[in-house]
């Protein structure tokens, strides 16, 4: 018997992998809530304002993961 095992969905799996490829850090300039996004988030973002405050957001509030300091 094998025990301990986890089993990822196969939708949590190509999450991950798209994260791996392009993301943003979104940070609300109204509320401050900060979260990863893809583009298609950044865009429903943009598009329908921030998820927490539904303050109205631009693409200024973005910017690329995948550049370390
Ligand atoms: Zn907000």
């Amino acid at each position: 018997m094998e025990t301990g095992g986890f089993i990822y969905p196969e939708r949590a799996y190509a999450q991950v992998a798209m994260s791996a490829s392009e993301e943003f850090t979104f940070v609300c300039p109204s509320c401050g809530e900060s979260m990863a996004v893809n583009p298609a988030m950044r865009d429903a973002l943009v598009d329908n304002g921030c998820v927490v405050c539904g303050a109205s957001v631009t693409t200024d509030a973005f910017s690329p993961v995948d550049a370390p300091e």
